[in-house]
């Protein structure tokens, strides 16, 4: 199994971003400005909440729920779904007691 930190995985689905852009969401301070392929959140943009770390993690939840009410989509049109793609394996990653309707 692969040892992946949490903080290399988009905060809101899971996505193994660091994989993908060789960054993660958010640095130190700085986000990467990327959108998020699965979930399409944009790290720096969507998230910001005043640089508030307490609102950051609400608007995740709050993205995640929308994102799970909509049927868990891939979001991007430029950048394929790949074939293994699977959302829900992926929220597990990020939430260990995961509960969704779908
Ligand atoms: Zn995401």
């Amino acid at each position: 199994m692969n040892i992946v930190n949490k903080d290399e995985l988009c905060p809101v689905c899971g996505f193994n971003f660091y994989a993908k852009f060789n960054a993660k969401p958010w640095g130190k301070r700085m986000p990467a400005d990327e959108i998020c392929p699965s979930c399409g959140i944009q790290f720096g943009y969507d998230d910001t909440a005043g640089g508030d770390l307490k609102d950051r993690s609400c608007i995740y939840k709050e993205w995640r729920e929308k994102w799970i009410k909509g049927g868990m989509k891939w979001y991007s049109r430029g950048m394929k779904q790949p074939k293994d793609w699977d959302a829900k394996d992926q929220l597990k990653k990020i939430i260990k007691t995961a509960k969704w309707v779908v």
